[in-house]
């Protein structure tokens, strides 16, 4: 088998590092091409060393004299987002996975569906920003785009290997309600950002913990998995499953329900997505039958957790309103990081900037960019009013 040269956007992230992880036990099948990072110098100086890709990409000219100082081997450092663009559309370039956080991570991804390559998509934000723009891209250049979020990933595997939705009755997508799942509107008000980011069954990064402890994650994958897998929000029961052993489901017109299930490991859909069609070790843990004896299932609660509600009507709003939820919870959730505002104070900045805003047509990239811009401002006007 030919030897796959992949690209690790936002390698020194939880994704990215699980990737590496993955890549590193296959190195007959792939070889890291380019790694790139943006704040944590040292990590991306780590990996350069261990992986020897051909390039490294940093976001500043002192980030890469900071980087060039650690690294013990020569390795060529591209500076700037155009780099990633580049990069994520390089002709050496097989796979492209795409694991930065959040719309920062939305030029490149676009970039390596329109270049065709295969894609590895963890930045959902990139679908909810530009989802009729990507899945057009998707559509013209015959990307084979594979979701590596657990419940996407899932959801792939249970749907008919034809692809034909017809016999589809509807999603499933599970969600495990976060560390805040049984706390009263009065215990809500008091969260710190410590508790926030202290996932129950997954460790990941700081911004998407903060969306899964407020349900505005469930919120990103419900419009993640509408443009992917081309349906409404009323075609997706969300249902809290708090083990995260299910990951996702696909329920059939004749009664049947399909599942994915396995440990919570990132490694397990990121190994799918590399090898699809066939299947690899990733290191993941096999699934203990034990802990099967008590899974349990809940209806998510939109009163206590606003930010679902809020997702379901900027996608059927449509147009740019999913952009500018977005953007309004990206900066409200750095404010929280900052304590600057509180936990509940979230879904009320984004609320808030999606009504003052008015939702227009997508037209192109430039306008969905402005278009986040002026909502951050928003947002971050609306927090200034606040704290
Ligand atoms: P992390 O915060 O752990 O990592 C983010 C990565 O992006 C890091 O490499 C970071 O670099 C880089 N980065 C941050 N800001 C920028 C920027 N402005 N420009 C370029 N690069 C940047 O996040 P996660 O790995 O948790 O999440 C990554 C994506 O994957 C998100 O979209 C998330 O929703 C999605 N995802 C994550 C899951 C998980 O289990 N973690 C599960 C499913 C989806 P540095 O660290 O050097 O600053
Ligand atoms: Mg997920």
């Amino acid at each position: 088998m030919k030897v796959q040269h992949v690209a690790v956007l936002g390698a020194t992230g939880s994704i990215g590092q699980n990737s590496l992880d993955v890549i590193a036990s296959h190195p007959d099948r792939y070889r890291v091409h380019s790694l790139s990072g943006f704040s944590n110098m040292a990590l991306l100086a780590r990996e350069v060393d261990r992986f020897k890709p051909r390039v490294a990409v940093v976001p500043t000219q002192k980030a890469e004299q900071e980087l060039k100082r650690l690294l013990s081997c020569s390795v060529d450092v591209l500076v700037g987002e155009q780099a990633l663009v580049d990069i994520a559309s390089h002709s050496d370039v097989d796979i492209v996975i795409a694991a930065i956080v959040g719309a920062a991570g939305l030029r490149s991804s676009l970039a390596a569906a329109k270049a065709g390559k295969r894609l590895l998509l963890a930045n959902k934000e990139s679908l909810v920003v530009a989802g009729s723009l990507f899945m057009d891209e998707v559509k013209r250049s015959g990307t084979e785009l594979l979701p590596i979020d657990s419940e996407h990933n899932a959801i792939l595997q249970c749907l008919p290997v034809s692809q034909q939705l017809s016999s589809v009755k509807s999603i499933l997508l599970t969600a495990s309600g976060g560390p805040f799942r049984e706390f009263t509107q009065q215990q809500l008000e008091a969260v710190t950002p410590a508790q926030a980011i202290a996932h129950p069954n997954w460790p990941m990064g700081r911004k998407i913990s903060v969306d899964s402890a407020s349900l505005m994650n469930k919120g990103l994958e419900l419009i993640e998995a509408c443009w992917l897998f081309d349906v409404q929000p009323s075609d997706i029961e969300v249902v809290v499953h708090p083990q995260s052993v299910i990951h996702s489901m696909v329920r059939y017109l004749d009664g049947s329900v399909i599942a994915q299930l396995g440990a919570p490991d990132m490694r397990t859909p990121i190994a799918y997505g590399l090898a699809y069609p066939e299947r690899i070790h990733s290191g993941s843990d096999d699934l203990s039958f034990d802990a099967l004896l008590n899974l349990t299932f809940d209806r998510p609660d939109e009163q206590r957790f606003p930010c679902l509600r809020l997702a379901k009507e900027a996608f059927s709003v449509g147009g740019t309103l999913p952009a500018v939820l977005n953007a309004a919870n990206e900066v409200a959730v750095a404010a929280f990081l900052e304590k600057k505002i509180s936990f509940v104070q979230i879904p009320v900045i984004n609320e808030e900037t999606m009504h003052q805003m008015i939702s227009t047509r997508v037209e192109s990239l430039d306008q969905l960019i402005e278009v986040d811009a002026e909502a951050r401002q928003l947002a971050a006007e609306l927090i200034g009013v606040r704290s």
